[in-house]
């Protein structure tokens, strides 16, 4: 199944040259989601190819404006576009009267319905959970009320071993039974357990987006031992005091955070303005946990 991330936007607080403010789209077994939706976000998805009629899902961290002033420009996009189909939106409860005023005052009536999902801050809580996925928030720790998301790909049914299967001409109908685990008896009453037949599908994966925060140890039990962690790193830890006050993080914090909770692989983003290039930011990420990469925009991080 396919599950790998897009980075738009890197940019922390305000675009710089060849820099944008945080934005990523997710593409999940071909379910597009955005998450976090900066100003230049459509120009970014223009850039990128990232067609707006495939995202039925955005999600906003908070509402510092690096993470949703590109908003209402893209859903009179999607309106002007002819969008019918509806379009789940999770945010904090006060975006939606951020939008309804925009809207109001340039007498918009979206054509397509929005389904809003508030979240909370003070507790993480399932927010969508379909075939593919379940997605979570996660309280993090910022100046104000702030989630990252954690997307948690569904275990995928076992696999048929096709040789063996036909060898033994079990019928098709008996397929699906067998993909969720039973065994089969045939017509002389011989069973044959399903580890015989079927192979474990791999294991799941998942995403963990921890936007705006500072270094605080409640969330990582719950990032623990992600496929992939983004986490941002918004300043070097030589300017510490800058992060504490802000509640931003270092770049030395987050590969200490990829470290304490297992990630697999690390990627850090929302890069200070002040910094022209991000080698810098890299190489202290790497200090503390090797497998770290840039969430450089137009790159597409697969989760494997
Ligand atoms: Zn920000
Ligand atoms: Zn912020």
């Amino acid at each position: 199944m396919k599950f790998e991330v897009t980075i738009l936007g890197s940019s922390s607080a305000t675009p710089i040259f060849n820099r944008n403010p945080t934005s990523q789209v997710l593409n999940i077994n071909e379910r597009l989601y955005l998450i976090d939706c900066g100003e230049g976000t459509q120009q970014q998805m223009l850039r990128f190819d990232i067609k707006a009629s495939r995202i039925d899902h955005i999600f906003i961290s908070h509402l510092h404006g690096d993470h949703y002033l590109g908003l209402v420009g893209l859903l009179s996009s999607m309106h002007l576009n002819g969008r019918k189909k509806a379009l789940k939106l999770v945010c904090p409860v006060q975006l939606k009267e951020i939008i309804d005023l925009q809207l109001r005052y340039s007498d918009t009536e979206l054509q397509f319905p929005v389904e809003y999902i508030f979240t909370n801050a003070q507790q993480s809580e399932v927010v969508i959970n379909n075939s593919d996925v379940v997605v979570e928030t996660i309280p993090l720790d910022h100046r104000i009320a702030c989630t990252g998301f954690l997307f948690k790909e569904k275990k995928r049914l076992r696999k048929l071993i096709k040789e063996k299967i036909e060898s033994i001409d079990i019928p098709v109908a008996y397929y699906s039974v067998l993909k969720k685990g039973g065994d089969y008896t045939d017509e002389k009453g011989k069973v044959y357990k399903n580890e015989e037949l079927t192979i474990d599908s791999a294991e799941p994966k998942t995403y963990a987006y921890c936007s705006d925060t500072m270094y605080n140890e409640n969330y990582f039990g719950q990032i623990a031992n992600a496929t992939l962690l983004y986490h941002e790193a918004t300043f070097l830890n030589d300017m510490l005091d800058r992060a504490v006050i802000t509640h931003h993080t270092t770049a030395l914090q987050a590969g200490e955070i990829a470290l304490k909770t297992n990630a697999k692989k690390l990627l850090i983003g929302h890069f200070s303005a002040r910094y022209k290039t991000l080698n810098e930011l890299l190489d202290e990420a790497k200090i503390n946990f090797p497998s770290t990469e840039l969430a450089i925009e137009g790159k597409t991080f697969f989760l494997e």
